[in-house]
């Protein structure tokens, strides 16, 4: 079984991982009109300064539209980066996390690339400080580090390897392959389903997504004696008592395309609730049920939805092109060794594509090609 052998706290005497501030700025709802003059003030600003959009599943679905009505992507954030480093575009505007946005500037330092806001943070890359990582790998010589794409820029210059939830276990099972031993960070949960699958030789990191991490085992069997028949699909950065009742684990990508290609009617989903968007324009004819969480009452954390990632919006977009604003800069010599471990992830990929099912495209209603 898995070893934890560190154990980062999740929220710091000063709150770091309290989520009060980034729901504090959640731009509010936009009523139709707004949303439209908004979107149409967006696309051409992304027009006038040659950038394109790329958005996570997670983001706001008005920015989700934004991006594929422009040629921009939606996508998780292996696809994200690897379309932001292959675009044309001399600005990437990344709408999601700020780890997305150094994995974008990492792989193109010579494009510009802006946020809507630079607060959007991730709890696993709070929870994995630079120096206590480094502590960390330097008691374990002996392995190979693989780290999760939610880290800053300076943990990935730790690593031998970056991986996202989409190619996570089939590096770790090549790895194992090897004979390598591994030193896994900072997801616990994935951690451990990727342990589990493999039977590798690992050592981990005590972090947790504050999303994933609240859904319940007890409250999921009970909505699925609810429904019978619907399929149940989990992101593996969930707790091992959700990830034991799904019928598909996988990445947001691959849940996608389990619902879009699935023969059930009603699927339980295990994931941010902004995955649900896409999910409903390219599988309109499907029901979809949020996976339990411990409800609004428990702790100040989301409720299946990313209060970093609700932080991005039109208004953001807007501004960090009309200003010059929210550009991420990753410094030398650190963008340089990330870079290592991000180029060492694609280049598997790139050689290995049945081990990464490809991202779900196709229409969506009243926009077009996706
Ligand atoms: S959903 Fe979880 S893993 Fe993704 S950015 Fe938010 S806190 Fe991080």
């Amino acid at each position: 079984m898995s070893q934890v052998e560190y154990d980062y706290p999740l929220q710091d005497a000063a709150g770091a991982t309290c989520t009060a501030h980034a729901w504090a700025k959640v731009p509010p709802a936009l009523r139709p009109a707004e949303r439209a003059e908004l979107k149409g003030r967006a696309a051409e600003l992304l027009r006038r300064h040659d950038a394109v959009l790329v958005a996570h599943y997670y983001v706001d679905g008005d920015l989700q539209d934004l991006a594929l009505e422009t040629g921009g992507i939606v996508a998780d954030s292996l696809e994200m980066a690897r379309f932001g480093r292959d675009h044309a575009a001399r600005t990437l505007v990344v709408a999601g996390v700020r780890f997305m946005g150094e994995s974008a500037k990492i792989l193109s330092p010579d494009k510009r690339v802006l946020m809507p806001d630079l607060d959007a943070t991730c709890s696993l890359d709070l929870g994995c400080p630079p120096d206590e990582f480094a502590a960390f790998c330097d008691a374990h010589p002996d392995r190979q580090v693989v780290v999760y794409a939610n880290t800053s820029a300076a943990v990935k210059a730790r690593a031998d390897w970056m991986v996202t939830s989409s190619c996570a276990l089939a590096i770790v099972e090549h790895l194992k392959s090897q004979g390598q031993k591994v030193l896994w960070a900072p997801d616990r949960h994935l951690g451990r389903y990727i342990q589990e699958q493999t039977g590798a030789d690992m050592v981990m990191w005590n972090g947790a997504c504050i999303v994933h991490d609240e859904f319940k085992g007890l409250e999921l069997e009970l909505l699925r004696r609810e429904h019978p028949g619907a399929q149940v699909l989990v992101h593996p950065d969930s707790p091992q008592a959700v990830v034991l009742q799904a019928d598909v684990v996988g990445s947001t990508s691959q849940l996608l395309g389990a619902v879009v290609k699935g023969a059930a009617k009603e699927y339980i989903i295990a994931t941010d609730n902004g995955l649900l968007h896409r999910m409903r324009q390219l599988a309109p004819g499907k029901t979809l049920i949020e996976a339990p969480t411990a409800g609004n009452s428990a702790t100040c954390k989301s409720c299946a939805h990313c209060p970093w990632m609700a932080m991005n919006g039109l208004q953001g977009v807007i501004e960090c092109l009309a200003l010059g604003e929210g550009e991420i800069f990753v410094p030398e010599p650190t963008r340089t060794r990330a870079l290592g471990c991000i180029d060492r992830m694609l280049d598997f990929v790139r050689r290995n594509p049945a081990a990464v099912q490809p991202p779900v495209r196709g229409f969506v209603p009243n926009v077009g090609a996706a």
